[in-house]
């Protein structure tokens, strides 16, 4: 039995050896975080510019949200929902209180959220809307990501997530994102119970819509009877420099999305939130899963939300995510590498000027690691860069160095 890595060598070979090959890593071996900081297995040590995809934008092992996972771990972690238990409620009020919902219900990544905004919106089709038995149809965005069950592929226009899985799911609509016209046209057809978008398209490459294009599809959604669903697993939780980037417009959705960062990264957890006309139209037996809404996630979440409250990370990231943006703005202008920086608040993207085929943002990649700074290309020639949310103007500073250095050099 090995007890210890001692080289990230010895652990990349193990994993290529023994784990199925769905991911392709950088070749960094990680072992430690803290903050905005990551430390590789010989002590070398990197900022993070993914953040786990959004989901420790409290910053890694976040001293208030581990104590609270060691103190509810001391003393209660898995009743199943066969029973009640002292923490659930605590968290449901909080979730509800903080983003303006009658009711939440609680599962674990969010792949499952979002299964449960589908059965959710299509049993209000059926039982409020009156839409025909099985006729009902949810109305999604093309380059959209949801995560990866049979039913959310269904609904992907990305031949990598769908290529060999079929057959799939029925009753998915997919128009252009950001396209008025095609949402006015698509939500006409009285069978639509949903419209499930991403307030910015994140796995996309973070791609973010023409000012107004959700408000105007909110009050789409209002005139045909039709529920937004609006999946802010990688938006939410202050990413964008508000709470939701729905907040951005002032849009309320009809059904909220959460995941990710609602842990802080400490353990998966999601949320679904309606108020009572939709989210009472699941009954008992209906919908569930045996970890959902387990005491420890719900300990978890409450502190999870209240350091970002308390530390205004939505703020910082509005500030931070001014300043990253601007000093990209001004790479462009040193270089023709980066043809595009777009974002909002700390979730942004700098756009690679070469094919999405070549290998430029994966060999960028390579080398922003190099030089202690870990990011990730989403598609292609996009690269994503999205630090904590606890990052300082003064590391935001030292990180567009390393990435302006890098840059630079690449292109000699
Ligand atoms: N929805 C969005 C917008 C995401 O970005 C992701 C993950 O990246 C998911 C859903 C899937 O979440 P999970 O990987 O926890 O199932």
């Amino acid at each position: 039995m090995i007890t210890a890595i001692t080289s990230s060598q010895e652990a990349i070979e193990l994993e290529e050896n023994y784990g199925a090959h769905n991911y392709h890593p950088l070749p960094v071996v990680l072992t430690r975080g803290d903050g905005v900081f990551l430390w590789d297995v010989e002590g070398k040590r990197y900022y993070d510019f993914l953040s786990a995809y959004s989901a420790v934008n409290q910053g890694h092992c976040h001293p208030r949200i581990i104590h609270a996972l060691i103190a509810q771990a001391k003393e209660l972690t898995l009743t199943s929902r066969a029973f009640y238990n002292d923490k659930l409620g605590i968290a449901e009020k909080y979730v509800c209180d903080t983003f303006g919902y009658d009711k939440a219900l609680f599962m674990n990544s969010g792949a499952e959220a979002n299964e449960t905004a589908i059965k959710l919106a299509r049993k209000w089709g059926y039982t409020k809307k009156g839409i025909e038995d099985n006729k009902a149809v949810i109305v999604v965005a093309r380059k959209n990501f949801h995560g990866r069950t049979t039913t959310i592929i269904s609904a992907s226009s990305d031949p990598s997530a769908r290529n060999g899985f079929g057959p799939f799911m029925p009753g998915f609509e997919m128009i252009e994102y950001d396209n008025v016209a095609a949402l006015r046209q698509a939500l006409a057809n009285p069978n639509v119970c949903g419209l499930w978008i991403e307030p910015i398209q994140g796995e996309a490459g973070v791609y973010v819509p023409q000012p107004g294009y959700l408000k105007v599809a909110a009050d789409l959604c209002k005139q045909h009877s039709v529920l937004l669903m609006m999946d802010e697993i990688q938006t939410g939780i202050a990413r964008t420099g508000m709470m939701l980037a729905s907040d951005h417009e002032e849009v309320h959705p009809d059904i909220l999305i959460l995941g990710k960062a609602l842990s802080g990264g400490v353990l998966p957890v999601s949320v679904v939130l309606a108020d009572d006309e939709i989210m009472l139209v699941i009954k008992p037996g209906e919908h569930g899963s045996t970890f959902g809404g387990n005491p420890l996630a719900a300990a978890i979440v409450v502190e999870a939300l209240q350091v970002v409250k308390d530390e205004n990370l939505a703020v910082n990231a509005a500030n931070l995510g001014e300043v990253f943006r601007d000093r990209m703005k001004g790479l462009m202008e040193k270089t023709s590498l980066v043809k595009l920086v777009r974002g909002k608040g700390l979730l942004n993207a700098i756009v690679i000027n070469d094919s999405p085929e070549s290998e430029t943002a994966w060999n960028l990649c390579v080398q922003f690691a190099a030089h202690g700074l870990l990011a990730k290309p989403t598609h292609g020639n996009i690269i994503r860069l999205a630090p904590p949310l606890v990052i300082t103007e003064e590391q935001i500073h030292e990180c567009c160095d390393i990435i302006e250095s890098v840059v630079l050099k690449y292109n000699q």
